[in-house]
């Protein structure tokens, strides 16, 4: 088992890593999609009229600023747009793909934080009405039921809080959890970069291997997103998964690419 999560920033191609999957799929690999759609996402608030809003945590993490209308634009773009765009791709290349966010049959489920405490101009602030969550547990009623049945899931954000409401979840992190439930082999985090930069400018500075037990120590080249993703890593190869690869979606054959280790290989 596979899980590979592409991401939605602004620049990413879908086609090469929906090509490269979908021949894995008809040569009998099992593969699970997630993708975000986060480019997207701000895309449509600006135009909706309603711009993003970021908001850096206590704890230093950035975070869309989600109140009901921007959830509703988040759903427009992730289980919208963005899941269609996919799950059409792979149509196409005759995958029979089936597109669900987390809140569907609960996949991801967990809880919302209503009130968030961020940093603005070095002030603690706290916002209210904020529907974001974190994901504590993946159910994989679903899934199962659709890979037993020769579907391929490809899933998204939101998920599911306790009290059933839709809220906005890291996308990496609801990856790297499902592929350690899932039990998967390896986990590719594909993205707009060719994976962990030691200076951000320069794609020639990537760090090509990292031991599982060093990934903190790296936690400082990483900025904004990308700390999150070197904290999916962990989850993910706590949860049992043996590699998980950071790489770029913008190449010929992107998955192939990352599994002969072409990005920033942790195990
Ligand atoms: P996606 O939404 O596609 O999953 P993100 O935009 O969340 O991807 O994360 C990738 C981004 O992280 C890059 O575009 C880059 O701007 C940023 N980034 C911050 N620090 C680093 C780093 N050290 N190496 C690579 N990318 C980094």
């Amino acid at each position: 088992m596979l899980v590979v999560k592409i991401g939605g920033g602004s620049g990413i191609q879908i086609g090469p890593t929906v090509e490269d999957a979908a021949d894995r799929i008809r040569d009998g690999g099992k593969i699970v999609l997630v993708h975000g759609a986060s480019g997207e996402t701000n895309l449509l608030a600006e135009r909706l009229g309603k711009p993003p809003r970021f908001v850096t945590s206590v704890s230093g993490l950035e975070s869309r600023y989600t109140d009901r209308e921007t959830l509703e634009i988040f759903e427009m773009a992730y289980c919208g747009k963005g899941n269609k765009a996919l799950v059409e791709a792979f149509q196409s290349r005759g995958v029979n793909a089936v597109g669900l966010s987390g809140l569907d049959g609960r996949i991801f489920e967990g809880k919302r934080k209503d009130t968030i405490t961020i940093l603005e101009g070095g002030k603690r602030k706290v916002l209210r009405g904020d529907y974001t969550g974190k994901i504590e547990r993946v159910n994989l009623g679903l899934v199962s039921l659709l890979l037993d049945h020769g579907y391929v899931p490809v899933l998204c954000p939101p998920a599911a809080s306790y009290e059933g409401e839709a809220v906005n979840v890291d996308g990496d992190t609801a990856a790297a959890m499902l592929a350690a439930a899932l039990k998967a082999e390896e986990f590719l985090m594909l993205s707009n970069v060719p994976g962990l930069l030691r200076d951000v400018a320069d794609a020639a500075s990537l760090v090509t291997r990292i031991p599982a037990r060093a990934v903190e120590e790296f936690m400082p080249l990483a900025q904004g997103r990308m700390k999150r993703k070197l904290m999916a890593a962990t989850i993910a190869l706590e949860g049992g998964v043996k590699r998980v690869i950071l790489a770029s979606a913008n190449v010929a054959r992107p998955v192939t690419a990352a599994l002969e280790g072409r990005g920033t290989v942790i195990s």
